[in-house]
């Protein structure tokens, strides 16, 4: 069972990760955006941080929902009300419980994906961070062993972007001239997800 520890856990791993691959997330944003997806998330996840250090939420639904509420906050940019709703929504679906199985946050975060696809009127194939999260929750099965097939999904999800055409957010104004890179939102999606897989392997 995951309780909101574990979820403390995975966001504190989110944000070190992120801290970590920041400058690459932003080189991925320049070539077919504007170079800012890194500094974006960094911002957002370092708010995440603060807020989990001065804050106890108590169960796993809880912690989500403060984390969403502040990188809806504190990102300025279109990955910020979407990563915001994904971990708000999801928070939500787990309700008040203290512990949460990993099927439930699969349930859970299936939800939370579908949030993000609606609010931003996107789909798997748009060259967007669904194109990693959606692969991820559909490889989500009852164990604790699928979030390491989550991982690998999003990873290949990502990789997948590279020869894709951008139909939404910034990267969609080039056109054509948006294939042959990989998007950024995927990428920091797929690092996410990493930090699943490890914080359940920890
Ligand atoms: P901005 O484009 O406003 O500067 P960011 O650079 O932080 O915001 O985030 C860009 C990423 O957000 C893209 O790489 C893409 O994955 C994701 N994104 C943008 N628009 C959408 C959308 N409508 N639906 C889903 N994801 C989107
Ligand atoms: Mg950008
Ligand atoms: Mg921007």
């Amino acid at each position: 069972m995951l309780d909101a520890e574990f979820f403390r856990r995975w966001l504190l791993l989110s944000a070190d990760l992120i801290d970590r691959d920041a400058a690459h997330l932003t080189e991925l944003d320049s070539a077919i955006g504007d170079a800012d997806h890194g500094s974006n998330l960094q911002r957002g996840f370092t708010a995440v941080r603060t807020a989990l250090e001065q804050e106890s939420p108590a169960t796993p639904g809880a912690v989500l929902m403060l984390a969403g509420r502040r990188l809806i906050s504190t990102v300025g940019g279109a990955s910020g009300p979407l990563y915001g709703t994904l971990l708000r929504r999801t928070g939500k679906e787990l309700g008040e419980s203290t512990e949460v199985s990993p099927g439930e946050l699969g349930e859970a975060l299936r939800a939370g994906v579908a949030a993000v696809a609606q609010l931003g009127g996107a789909k798997a194939g748009d060259k967007t961070m669904l194109d990693s999260l959606e692969p991820a929750v559909a490889a989500l099965d009852d164990s604790s062993a699928s979030f390491g097939a989550a991982r690998e999904a999003a990873a290949k999800g990502t990789l997948a972007t590279v020869p894709l055409v951008a139909r939404k957010g910034r990267a969609s104004y080039l056109g054509e001239r948006s294939a042959g890179h990989e998007d950024p939102g995927a990428a920091s999606s797929a690092l996410i997800i990493a930090a699943l897989a490890d914080t359940s392997e920890a």
